[in-house]
């Protein structure tokens, strides 16, 4: 069997990123990827539309001066081809292909006690030249799997009856899709749903979107990026970063910090603040007042000037009733579109509200709700991801004695800083929940995690250490000061991935840690006390 010191799981930006830092110091790696190519999420997400909504001179890479200073982006917010064409660019810059065996899925990893190391098996054994065996021992096994590369469907009854063409965002052909002509279900109205509706409703025959739960979306204003902007940060590209990284979210440290409460200026002023925002466009939205995710009263202001614009931009008052949403803003991830609203005033789009009378079945020819039966060439998933724990949950992972990964997360995940859990010693899991991951741009989120991770295993190599696994007593007041968190905001108060209720039977948690600088201190710090919460052992 072959041995690493070091296994990584996944190739997107995480995996790719921990590679470079892990050889830098020294360490043989392998990593898996269950995709024939880098860049994870990049590389699965091809559907029409798709893009990031942290802007492209944000996210990407800060590692290395010489990257940023000549990648040059072109758009305000990136489209997925340009993403991926830039993780293949890093990964060629930095020689990383030579350590990756794609298309191979792990599938279980098992750690020795008496060993200290983990075996690790994949569904690849070819023997093709540059391919491992099956099997393959590391001392430390790193997970960098994702937070949201477990595509999902809901388990619709009939569904695979269903004679026309199905796609889901998350699992997008590479060949790409042409709907032209066709008569197209979209079902889910999240962000993939959002950007992908507006453009498919431009080629198709016919679309019809099937929405449980309206979201929220504020506009991205996207637009080719001007060369004096991408100057201007470029001359101070490290302290752009590192005032973004002051930022709770890690974003948007250019436009002004909040310092007063929603319900503390006149209307007037407040409605000026939003209209500032919204002519500005995106994330930072949520920003315009320090206590839009802490009060409801705050966040009503917010909701109801959002919900405002929806009924100005959609034509027929009931399709707007129906694409306003109730809850609370920015409880479930707020979407950035372009035209999103809009596409609702076309003919050939009509919006189906399902979150009373679900779907009932697919069917051979299509899908139905109620007695209303529905036919169409092709359907959409637009329905999400297994948050946060999926890709880790779908692999057999054994810890101390035995015990699975699933046994110790059954009333939800459990780690300590979002870093490692007890009972898995030598395993990190990079942005794993409990750390502030999906609630920040996650390429900073990502450096950050990597650089610990490097530094920690440099640390114990230095010292003697061969084994590294969290306390239970950390784990717990981690896992405590998570919820307290969590508890302090309004996040809580929807059914949103955050908390996995788009899965049912997923225990119901509030996953990521609200605020990024508070966090990487702690991280610091918990590293600086020789590792404080956890126990280093040479034996
Ligand atoms: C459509 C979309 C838009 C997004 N936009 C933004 C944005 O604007 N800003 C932002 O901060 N974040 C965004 N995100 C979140 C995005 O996932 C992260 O920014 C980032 O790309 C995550 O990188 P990663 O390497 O951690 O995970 P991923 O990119 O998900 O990569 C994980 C990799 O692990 C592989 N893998 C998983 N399990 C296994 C296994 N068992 N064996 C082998 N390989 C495995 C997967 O194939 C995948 O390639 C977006 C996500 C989506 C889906």
């Amino acid at each position: 069997m072959r041995e690493y010191d070091v296994v990584v799981v996944g190739a997107g930006f995480a995996g790719m990123y921990m590679l470079h830092r892990a050889r830098g110091i020294g360490l043989s790696v392998r990593v898996f990827e269950a995709g024939d190519g880098v860049g994870g999420t990049w590389y699965w997400n091809r559907y029409p539309g798709a893009r990031c909504d942290v802007e492209s001179m944000e996210y990407s890479y800060q590692f290395s001066d010489e990257l940023q200073q000549e990648w040059e982006w072109t758009e305000r917010y990136a489209t997925q081809p340009e993403i991926l064409t830039y993780a293949n660019h890093v990964a060629d810059r930095f020689d990383l292909r030579r350590d990756i065996q794609f298309d191979t899925r792990v599938l279980s990893a098992t750690y020795d006690d008496s060993t200290g190391r983990w075996t690790i098996r994949t569904d690849n054994s070819s023997d093709g030249s540059t391919r491992e065996p099956g099997e393959v021992s590391a001392q430390y096994l790193i997970m960098a799997t994702g937070c949201l590369s477990s595509a999902r469907i809901p388990d619709f009854a009939g569904l695979d009856s269903f004679e026309g063409e199905t796609y889901h965002t998350g699992r997008w052909p590479h060949e790409g899709v042409d709907f032209g002509g066709k008569r197209v279900a979209v079902i889910g109205t999240g962000s993939s749903g959002i950007q992908s509706i507006p453009i498919i409703a431009e080629q198709a025959r016919r679309l019809v979107v099937f929405q449980r739960t309206a979201s929220y979306s504020v506009p991205a204003y996207n637009a080719p990026l001007a060369e004096e902007e991408k100057r201007k940060i470029k001359e101070n590209y490290a302290a752009f970063r590192a005032q973004n990284s002051l930022m709770p979210t890690a974003i948007g440290s250019r436009l002004p910090v909040p310092e007063v409460s929603a319900l503390e200026v006149d209307p007037e002023e407040r409605e000026r603040v939003y209209e500032e925002r919204w002519e500005q466009g995106g994330l930072p939205f949520l920003g315009a007042f320090i206590d839009l995710l802490i009060d409801k009263k705050a966040n009503d202001t917010a909701a109801e000037f959002v919900r405002a614009k929806i009924r100005e931009i959609v034509n027929d008052p009931e399709v707007a009733d129906r694409l306003t949403p109730t809850t609370v803003i920015g409880c479930k991830r707020l979407c950035v579109d372009t035209g999103y609203f809009a596409t609702f005033n076309r003919d050939n789009v009509e919006l189906v509200d399902v979150s009373s009378e679900p779907i009932a079945e697919i069917t051979r020819h299509g899908l139905r709700v109620g007695n209303r039966e529905f036919e169409f060439d092709c359907i959409v998933f637009a329905t999400g991801f297994d948050a946060m724990t999926g890709a880790l949950l779908s692999i057999d992972i054994r810890g101390r004695d035995g015990r699975t990964l699933q046994a110790a997360w059954a009333e939800g995940p459990r780690t300590y800083l979002g870093l490692n859990s007890v009972g898995f010693p030598n395993f990190f899991t990079i942005s794993g929940p409990g750390s502030p991951s999906v609630l920040t741009n996650m390429i900073v989120s990502i450096e950050q995690h990597v650089n610990w991770i490097t530094d920690c295993i440099a640390y114990l190599r230095e010292n003697g250490h061969r084994r590294i696994e969290a306390t239970l007593e950390a784990q717990d007041a981690w896992v405590d000061f998570v919820n307290m968190v969590a508890d302090f905001t309004l996040f809580p108060s929807c059914n949103s991935w955050y908390l996995g209720a788009n899965v049912p039977g997923k225990p119901r948690v509030f996953m990521p840690l609200l605020g990024f600088p508070t966090y990487a201190a702690k991280c610091d710090d918990v590293a600086a006390k020789g590792y404080e919460g956890f126990v280093l052992s040479k034996t």
